[in-house]
């Protein structure tokens, strides 16, 4: 399921929905969330490295991210974990050209034919990717 407007938040199989217009405070904890339930289901102890996807079209500050993410993983499993952020370009799909163009907002209109609306296929999410941990 995929609400408009929305950030997919997840790590492995596990997805949860979080609106992206919610503060990164927000996103913070939900990342904080995702870690503490893999380490309850895969038995760590200490989170060294985050790896976080973050779409280019999510509109997510990663100076905000990464301020929040120090101050509410104090006290826990990730405390002074390294927050490594892996950029995703935004991709777009032309129903007109029938192809994927690239995206630098999520108004670009197409590179090929100019055409507005084009479906966002990629770009928008964020997600925990991996976790380096012992
Ligand atoms: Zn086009």
């Amino acid at each position: 399921m995929r609400l408009p407007g929305s950030v997919i938040v997840g790590y492995g199989g596990y997805f949860l929905l979080a609106d992206w217009t919610l503060h990164e405070l927000s996103l913070t904890e939900n990342v904080l969330q995702i870690i503490e339930d893999a380490a309850q289901h895969q038995k760590f102890s200490r989170v060294k490295i985050v790896w976080l996807e973050i779409g280019l079209l999510a509109c997510v500050r990663q100076e905000s991210l990464r301020f929040y993410f120090d101050v509410i993983t104090q006290d826990t499993i990730a405390h002074q974990a390294q927050l490594k952020v892996i950029e995703v370009a935004g991709l777009g799909w032309c129903e007109q050209c029938t192809c994927e163009v690239p995206l630098t907002t999520r108004y670009d209109p197409c590179t090929r034919c100019g055409q507005y609306g084009l479906k966002i296929i990629r770009g928008e999410e964020m997600r925990v990717k991996e976790l380096e941990v012992t």
